[in-house]
């Protein structure tokens, strides 16, 4: 597609990056199942290999369907270029990489989801990284946590497990007096909710296992690079700046500019970490991103009605929804994220524990898993589940206390969502 920009969200979550197929005319993405591309020449193939030339090598690096997805996301979320992994996991290691060395530490909020403290907390550590955790709503204990050998800010737009809605703006301020990238998680809002490069991040990572592919078919993750950082400014990012001895010396950000990381993503990232997108995977998201705002929009309204039921009725304790008027953050919904709070939170159920559980199994549409952004609505019990090594104290801190429970909301008939609950509150009460 010409003239992108033109184009509103609707119309670029089914064509960006896409064209009809060049050897066959097919309409749809075609799954490139190949693991290897036949060169022209033995010349084409030296330029591939020295990166003076743009084209497909080997699936570890670059496929043609992965790359539609990676050129839709980057276009959904105004970004330059972005490169797609495994997981989202594997996305939050793919954008540090460039950024870290041995003895170098990032700044993280306090609120994330659970497995990203565990990576941070401990698994970096292994590579010589380092995490403070802060709480961003304290600006000023963000700019105290920073130091000469702090490389990034990393926090979630709309952090799960929900209702905290992060100030982009005011984090990304900070990120650029220091001479840092921000990085934002938006898994949970998504592009159509929440553009994190509009609002001065970065760098935006996601897990393409939740809404993005929408219906919890496979993983996957994204970075999406906004192209805006000067990776030369200062010392701090030698792997961007500096010859890199693998090429010949070659300077990532002296030879493809604002693309310097995407193109290190791919040229190092990807051929030696390897933690590659498989084109079935890309499929399946591609599909989703289709109906991405569609979905939204529906998850955000079913989310809304069910908050504000959940809230009036005497069985819940809270509800910490950032759409609903009595959040602290509900006024922060319009500047983050103006098309609403998405489609996930917790409650509080009169009864604590023993009624948390019983709520979990007396309920019949949403099922109890560890996942979130499904078509299907989701409930999890963490302090039973995911949160079961953590002492009371912690529980508390991460909003998972031992009588709340997180739902990802469905857009399923909203009416049907609540008679559901409504049954399943009986049963906890009783
Ligand atoms: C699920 C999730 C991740 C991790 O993604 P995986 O695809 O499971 O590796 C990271 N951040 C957020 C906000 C998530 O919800």
């Amino acid at each position: 597609m010409t003239n992108e920009t033109n184009y509103g969200f609707d119309t670029l979550q089914i064509h960006a990056g896409a064209r009809p197929d060049p050897a066959t005319g097919a309409r749809q993405t075609p799954i490139y199942q190949t693991t290897a591309y036949v060169f022209r020449d033995a010349d084409h193939a030296a330029a591939l290999f020295n990166l003076q030339e743009v084209g497909f090598i080997y699936s570890r690096l670059t496929n043609p369907t992965v790359a539609v997805l990676q050129e839709r996301i980057a276009t959904l979320e105004g970004g330059v270029g972005a490169v797609c992994c495994s997981s989202g996991h594997a996305a939050q290691i793919m954008a540090l990489f460039p950024l870290m060395g041995p003895g170098k530490n990032i700044i993280a909020s306090t609120r994330l989801y659970g497995g990203t403290v565990t990576q941070f907390s401990h698994t970096i550590k292994r590579f010589g990284w380092s995490c403070t955790f802060v709480d961003f709503d304290d600006l000023d204990a963000v700019k105290a946590a920073i130091n000469d050998d702090t490389r990034a800010i990393f926090g979630e737009a709309i952090a799960n497990p929900g209702g905290y809605i992060m100030d982009v703006r005011a984090i990304a301020d900070i990120a650029d007096e220091a001479g840092i990238p921000l990085i934002v998680d938006n898994t949970t809002a998504t592009p159509f909710l929440c553009r994190p490069i509009d609002l001065g991040a970065t760098l935006v990572v996601h897990s393409t296992t939740k809404y993005l592919t929408g219906n919890g078919t496979v993983t996957g993750g994204c970075v999406v690079d906004s192209g805006k950082f000067d990776w030369s400014a200062n010392d701090k990012f030698p792997s961007l700046s500096q010859p890199e001895p693998a090429y010949h010396g070659l300077k990532f950000h002296e030879t493809f500019g604002n693309l310097a990381y995407t193109f290190h993503g791919i040229a190092i990232g990807l051929r030696d970490l390897g933690m590659t997108m498989n084109p079935q995977a890309a499929h399946y998201t591609l599909m989703g991103t289709e109906t991405l705002s569609l979905r939204m929009e529906r998850h955000v309204e079913n989310a809304e009605k069910i908050a504000a039921w959940l809230e009036k009725d005497e069985r819940v304790d809270f509800v910490t929804y950032a759409g609903l008027k009595s959040s602290p953050y509900f006024e922060r919904v319009a500047k983050v994220c103006p098309r609403g709070a998405g489609g996930l939170f917790t409650f509080a159920v009169k009864g604590g524990y023993d009624a948390c559980v019983k709520l979990v199994n007396a309920l019949e549409i949403f099922s109890h898993v560890a996942n979130l952004g499904d078509t299907r609505s989701l409930i999890i019990h963490s302090a039973s589940t995911t949160h079961r090594q953590l002492s009371a104290e912690q529980q508390e801190a991460a909003g998972a206390g031992p009588g709340v429970v997180r739902v990802s909301i469905g857009t399923e008939d909203a009416d049907d969502l609540i008679a559901d609950l409504d049954q399943a509150l009986s049963k906890a009460a009783s």
